[in-house]
């Protein structure tokens, strides 16, 4: 953090010596920030490259060495354009998208939902049965209460949405979405918070209330509320879905609109130089100094490599994110490509429980989380349960075990506490699943980099990417096809806030 840190000075002091300090967030001296300076010189320039790079026709183009995509995703109703003719690799394509988790085939979905065939998106997934991908292991939880406008707002949206998703997606993958109640407790330290957001969350349209300790006993008989000086309870718009039904949806909808999902992995990019482009508040870019991204490199599943020409490309590559922007050169680049993407994987372990005591919650119980961190929500019926624990410590390795001991150290303890009727409770299953951390402040990077004209980020959403997957993919399909956000404004999470060291934090990181 203090090296990440000593960049970011670095490059204010380089560049940004007028105007730039305390003006992210698109307030106050806007016409003198010089990224945004940046993205207006470029604007105009980005349309005369794609209108140079994009062929009329791609698929006329490159007619001699064509091979299939080789996709081996067969999710459950997905289809293809024509079940006849075999997806072919796109050699040239509109868009590019790094990562089809949930976050990619969203983007994939909603520029293809919107744009049918006036856009060529092409989905590139290293693997598609999504083995180590957080989507895959997903708690599915959806609610609103977070501190940030942003983030509750997104998650409204997936609330609305979800209730809906029928008419989007059909009916061949239910979502299964349980519409239930959150309830987040804190103690003393983190009431005054809890009330605020709560506030704030019911003025944007989320509806919950704050319960005292003695009402929460009331309400909740199996609680034990030691320790806890008020409860946030959410009464609507709150619950949890199938993870992989949504990415599955979104695969299909998005396939079935003429995306092409690539099964491969991006090993590194091509460059170019483009000499009548210079980067506006970059002191490592002159004029005729700009290297732009080009192509990227895919290693299909069989081994080949081959190239992609994309006019526009996004990286939203989970955990894996900070190391595909680092063939992009972000993070070990000269001037504004010295800050890093801060994303790293963390592990969480996830484990089913079962108990038939007669006094466990039953039915009414909401997705509860204690102020350590530990979570628990049912599970169906017939005494399962569903829990896991978030911690402040930094989880190493992307191996897929789960520590034997984990759960009696860190969990058991606190349900037993907390939920007493759980403390004996047996373990029937368990999973670990890693996820993508925004290290510099825990909240997700969405829309343009301000060094590449033809990049854009949506990464690092720690514990609530899927809720807002649907929100980012739609913000993102916004930025490219009409140029800004129209319906949630995310400007204050874009990549910008790390070159003016401006943390977003999200004091209720619900499940981060
Ligand atoms: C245990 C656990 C519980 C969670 N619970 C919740 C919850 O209740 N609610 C909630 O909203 N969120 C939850 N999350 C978080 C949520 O799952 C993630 O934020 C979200 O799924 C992230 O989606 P993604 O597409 O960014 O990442 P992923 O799903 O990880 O997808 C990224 C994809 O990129 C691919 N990829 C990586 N590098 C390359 C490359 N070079 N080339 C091609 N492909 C590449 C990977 O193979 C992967 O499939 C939870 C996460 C975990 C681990």
């Amino acid at each position: 953090m203090l090296r990440y840190r000593h960049a970011v000075r670095l490059i204010q002091s380089r560049s940004y010596s007028a105007g730039a300090a305390g003006s992210s967030g698109g307030t106050g001296d806007e016409d003198k920030h010089p990224i945004r300076r940046t993205f207006r010189l470029l604007g105009n320039d980005m349309r005369k490259i794609k209108e140079f790079f994009v062929p009329k026709d791609p698929v006329s183009e490159d007619q001699g060495d064509r091979i299939l995509t080789q996709s081996k995703f067969k999710f459950e109703g997905e289809r293809t354009r024509d079940p006849t003719l075999p997806d072919e690799f796109q050699t040239h394509c509109d868009v590019l998208v790094i990562g089809g988790g949930g976050i990619g085939s969203s983007i994939a979905y909603w520029l293809k939902e919107k744009a049918r065939d006036g856009l060529n998106v092409v989905v590139v997934e290293k693997d598609d049965t999504y083995a180590k991908a957080a989507t895959r292991v997903s708690l599915g939880g959806l609610c609103q209460q977070f501190s940030l406008p942003e983030n509750i707002q997104m998650s409204l949206f997936a609330a609305d949405f979800l209730r809906n998703a029928r008419e989007q997606f059909g009916n061949e993958v239910p979502l299964q979405f349980t519409p239930h109640g959150h309830l987040c407790l804190a103690g003393e330290e983190q009431a005054e918070s809890l009330l605020r957001s709560s506030q704030l969350q019911n003025e944007l349209g989320a509806r919950n209330e704050l319960l005292t300790a003695d009402r929460l006993a009331t309400r909740f008989p199996w609680l034990n509320t030691k320790g806890i000086a008020v409860g946030c309870h959410g009464l609507e718009k709150e619950g949890w879905f199938n993870s992989l039904a949504l990415l599955s949806n979104f695969r299909r909808s998005a396939s079935g609109y003429g995306a092409h999902f690539v099964s491969g992995e991006v090993v590194d990019f091509d460059f170019h130089s483009q000499t009548d482009i210079s980067v506006v508040g970059d002191a490592g870019s002159d004029e005729g100094n700009y290297t732009g991204l080009d192509k990227a490199i895919i290693q299909l599943s069989d081994g080949t490599r081959r190239t992609c020409k994309f006019a526009l490309c996004v990286i939203a590559a989970g955990a894996s994110s900070g190391q595909v922007a680092r063939l992009a050169r972000i993070g070990v680049g000269p001037g504004m490509l010295q800050v890093p993407l801060p994303i790293d994987v963390r592990k969480r372990y996830l484990y089913a429980i079962n108990t038939q005591a007669e006094n466990a919650p039953g039915m009414a119980m909401p997705l509860t989380v204690d102020p350590s961190g530990t979570f628990i929500r049912r599970d169906g019926l017939g005494g399962n349960y569903i829990c896991g624990h978030n911690s402040a410590e930094e989880d190493v390795g992307d191996k897929m075990a789960v520590d034997p001991q984990y759960f009696d150290e860190h969990i058991r303890p606190t349900l037993a506490t907390r939920v007493p009727s759980l403390g004996e409770a047996n373990v029937v299953d368990s999973w670990a699943g890693l996820y993508e951390q925004n290290v510099y402040d825990e909240n997700g990077i969405v829309g343009a980099h301000p060094y590449y004209h033809n990049l854009y980020v949506a990464t690092g959403f720690s514990g609530h990417g899927i809720q807002q997957s649907l929100a980012v993919g739609r913000a993102i399909s916004e930025l490219i096809m009409d140029g800004q956000f129209r319906t949630i404004d995310l400007s204050r999470l874009s990549f910008d806030r790390l070159i003016v060291d401006q943390p977003m934090y999200e004091l209720n990181n619900v499940l981060s």
